[in-house]
């Protein structure tokens, strides 16, 4: 814009009510830009599918939960690795995967897990999709999944083609024909072209239509530009044409608005564009600029706006054209004849932004600021939406975050200057991207708030980039230079796309870790305290438990859960200390909750009483239980074979109610859990990253570990509700172990014995000791027997393994062989087993970052 003609803001105002209509009205079309910009986010979701099956579906089954409706399966189905298994009217049983499915050759009966024949198919009659979220998107309209997935990853890019080609073909139309019958023609494109993407009829046609859409909102988007920047006078020049990408960033808002509102593609599409419909029906209202009239010499009409201009501003006396135009021929005089080389009739080329090193130096780093702006403009807004949490209000936020910082971009141009405002916002952005690798993925608040600091960071050296272009090159070159960089502007939007894609197949740092597959063998006490432990305490993972036996079949469902430590020789006292108090405080917490009856917990205060006096009158775990002290000889009255006791209070577990309660929790976490023998723990490699092996006494077989042994114990299950205090003899053979619902009366101590079954003369021998320890018992009542094999060692087995076959790796952490104290010390063994298990993940996190480097 020449000088002299600036001379027409200091006679009808810089930015007075005129130009604010006219500012607002087509600033206000810069809304539906941003709309269609960024539409693709919603409209090409891909939601959770599987392949679909050829006939009706009569139930499904997903790992152990089963339902006659997907939708029900879809909630748990979280990784795309697992499958669904169908079984249709026919009886035929299917299992579906994401792009195929197989066939069950032979087997009528529905289980989850199969290892017989089986014939792959390819998805030939389509996919089902979940439509719980979307009813309809793209990709489920068009199938593009699987081998047509690229389809769909290819409309943002090719949207973004379309916005370079319609930069550049509006961008040079609008200084031949006005600019007005530009922005005519792009906002009439723009409602026209954006209806009819709604009703395309297939992926090619919605593509064409998208691409002559991204044409006409760019070309109105670059002459919206120049058209503000010639109504609004110098002095609110940047303010105005800096808040137009404000108008932008509401389009970004609405398109976050309308997803959360409208789940079908179509309807989305037309509400988005219906937007542009007010503008359309006034747009023929706007004026032509006086500058493009007056450059074609249409002087009579350049004056009409501007007396219209100077009515509504309420300027009485407007310039006079004539008097400029003057001016302006004196400064073209001059020119011709040598006084002002800048308006030399030469023809300038790309060329000469790189005429000398200087020139060459400042128009790359101008294009890579235009690059880097625009990719991480792209970047930070598709992103959003993949950050976890309300994917709507991500971007909503994302949008909302540019509006301040336009703000603070003109406030930093105006105060500090432009490279003091644009150099830290481009660092800090730069150091944004490097921070959010850095953030687990499953710290959504954290990665969104990353993610507005960084957008809030390149908006405000995005805004700016245009003015500074447009500042740093000498008038001839200007044009050329604003227009070169916003090449590269489109450059980058192109690439952004596909840098957010790459989040997908680049695993790098912590942001996008893979999901660590934890199988737990055993479903016993410490199978499923380990898992427990491991599903709350490890994020990167999902826990599934694998089992033959479950409560009330296990070991741990006949121990009395009483929590007396047993003493392991091959472990460090200081070690089994630690586990006993991490058990004790963990359960005394429940205990003092309104889940201690859920997981049936309970304090008990009673005797250990001996009939000499022992070596250790003060064990190890004394100053763990409550009250711990030596029997008054009052209190010892009460057993007149016995020298010496010890009274204390301590915790007591109800099984089967606290392993229930334990396997509620784990599946509340989304843990899994399936009844299915292990013979070896190789048949777990293709499906888990690494193995927690709890398999108790099963080890013996299933490790061919020989270390550990059966202890035989049999105890009786009585009615004794009087009975609220616990007896138990020294030598740990005789005891009497109150509990919420029964008694526990014991026991029996049978090393190397396999028995399973109950011996009647242990049960007689058994009730009679206790007896003579508490008389009243004579009166028990439902008196049950049960027998359980204590999976006793040396020492618990808890420790790391790898085990190695036909060259490949499997994690294996042991936690077993817990004897006869396994109540005791699970949580703080599980806790151990949660340690070794992060390690493994740790190792495997490093190995496929140097298998991936
Ligand atoms: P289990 O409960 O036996 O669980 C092992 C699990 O592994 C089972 O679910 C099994 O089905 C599964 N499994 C095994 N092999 C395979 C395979 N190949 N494939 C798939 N799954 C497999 N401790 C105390 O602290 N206080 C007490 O008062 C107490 N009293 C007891 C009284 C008696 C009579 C007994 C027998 C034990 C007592 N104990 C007590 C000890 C305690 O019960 C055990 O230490 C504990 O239950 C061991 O738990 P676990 O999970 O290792 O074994």
């Amino acid at each position: 814009m020449a000088s002299r003609w600036e001379r027409l803001f200091d006679s009808v105002g810089h930015f007075g009510r005129f130009q604010a209509c006219v500012y607002f009205a087509s600033a206000f079309q810069a809304i539906s830009c941003g709309i269609h910009y960024l539409a693709s986010v919603f409209m090409a979701v891909t939601p959770k599918f599987v392949c679909s099956v050829p006939g009706n579906v009569t139930s499904i089954l997903f790992s152990n939960s089963s339902s006659s409706r997907i939708e029900d399966i879809w909630t748990l189905w979280t990784s795309t690795k697992n499958y669904i298994v169908v079984q249709l009217e026919n009886g035929e049983i299917w299992e579906l995967d994401q792009c195929s499915r197989s066939k069950r050759e032979g087997s009528l009966y529905l289980a989850y897990e199969y290892s017989g024949n089986k014939s792959v198919f390819s998805c030939s009659d389509g996919y089902i999709y979940d439509h719980t979220k979307w009813k309809s998107t793209i990709v489920t309209e068009w199938d593009l999944v699987c081998h047509r997935e690229w389809l769909a990853k290819l409309t943002q890019p090719t949207f973004m083609l379309g916005v370079l080609l319609g930069a550049v073909i509006f961008g040079d139309m609008a200084d031949r024909v006005g600019r007005r019958y530009i922005m005519w023609f792009t906002s009439t494109g723009q409602f026209l072209f954006g209806i009819a993407v709604a009703f395309t009829f297939d992926y090619y046609s919605f593509v064409i239509i998208r691409f002559l859409l991204a044409m006409v909102s760019s070309g109105y988007l670059v002459v919206v530009f120049v058209y503000v920047t010639e109504y609004v006078g110098i002095k609110a020049r940047t303010w105005a044409s800096m808040h137009v990408h404000a108008f932008f960033a509401v389009g970004v808002m609405v398109v976050a608005l309308v997803g959360f509102l409208v789940r079908t593609w179509w309807i989305y599409q037309i509400f988005l564009s219906v937007t542009t419909l007010p503008f359309v029906l006034c747009c023929w209202m706007l004026p032509e600029t006086p500058f493009w009239l007056l450059s074609e010499g249409r002087y009579e009409e350049a004056q009409k706006v501007v007396n219209v201009m100077a009515r509504w501003n309420k300027v009485s006396t407007p310039c006079k054209i004539s008097e400029l135009c003057s001016i302006q021929q004196d400064d073209l005089v001059r020119c011709r004849t040598g006084d002002n080389d800048t308006s030399t009739a030469k023809k300038h080329s790309i060329l000469d932004l790189f005429y000398n090193w200087h020139i060459a130096r400042r128009t790359i780093t101008v294009w890579l600021i235009w690059f880097t702006g625009s990719l991480g403009y792209y970047v930070f807004s598709l992103s959003s939406v993949n950050l976890g949490g309300n994917e709507y209000l991500n971007l909503f936020l994302i949008g909302a975050v540019e509006l301040p910082a336009y703000v603070v971009a003109c406030i930093g141009m105006d105060k500090l200057g432009r490279r003091n405002t644009l150099t830290p916002f481009l660092i800090s952005s730069a150091v944004i991207c490097a921070l959010i690798m850095l953030i687990p993925q499953d710290f959504s608040i954290l990665s969104v708030l990353a993610n507005m600091a960084g957008k809030f960071a390149i908006g405000v050296a995005f805004g700016l980039i245009y003015l500074y272009t447009a500042e740093l090159y000498p008038t001839v070159i200007r044009s050329l230079a604003v227009g070169s960089g916003s090449m590269m502007c489109r450059v980058g939007s192109i690439v952004a796309p596909f840098c957010v894609y790459l989040t997908s197949v680049w695993i790098f740092m912590p942001q996008h870790m893979a999901k660590r597959k934890i199988a737990v063998v055993g479903a016993g006490l410490i199978g499923l305290s380990t898992a427990v432990y491991i599903s709350e305490s490890i994020s990167k993972c999902s826990v599934t438990v694998i089992s033959d036996k479950f409560t009330p079949n296990t070991t741990s469902d006949v121990a009395a859960g009483m929590l007396i430590p047993h003493t392991y020789q091959g472990i460090p006292i200081h070690q089994q200390k630690q586990w006993f108090r991490e058990t004790f405080d963990y359960l005394f917490e429940i205990n003092n909750s309104s889940e201690a009856s859920d997981a049936g917990i309970n304090l008990v205060s009673g005797w250990q009483i001996f009939k000499t006096i022992p070596d250790e009158v003060l064990p190890f775990w004394s100053d763990v239980v409550l009250g711990f002290r030596s029997m008054t000889e009052e209190e010892l009255k009460k057993f007149p074979q016995h020298r010496f006791g010890q009274a204390f209070t301590t915790l007591k577990c109800d099984c089967p109610s606290y392993l229930l309660w334990l396997e509620k929790r784990l599946k509340g976490n989304g843990s899994q859990v399936y009844a299915r023998r292990i013979e070896d723990l190789w048949e777990l490699h293709s499906k888990y990253d690494i193995v927690v092996n709890c398999s108790g006494i099963g080890s013996r077989e299933l490790m061919g570990d020989l270390e550990i042994y059966p202890v035989r114990g049999q105890v009786l299950k009585v009615d004794a509700p009087w009975v609220n205090h616990f007896i138990r003899d020294g030598d740990g053979l005789t005891y009497i172990y109150p509990g919420i619902h029964n008694v526990t009366l014991g026991g029996t101590r049978q090393k190397d014995n396999w028995s399973l079954s109950p011996d009647p003369r242990s049960s007689k021998d058994i009730f009679d000791r206790c007896c003579a320890l508490e008389p009243s018992l004579q009166r028990a009542q439902d008196i049950k027997v049960r027998v359980g094999l204590r999976p006793s060692r040396l020492a618990v087995r808890l420790q790391k393994e790898i085990l190695v076959h036909d060259g490949k790796n499997l994690p294996v952490v042991h936690n077993y062989g817990h004897g006869s104290g396994g109540f005791s010390v699970h949580r703080g063994t599980a806790k151990e087993a949660a340690r070794l298990v992060g390690e493994c993940i740790a190792a495997l996190e490093g190995s496929s970052l140097k298998a991936k480097l």
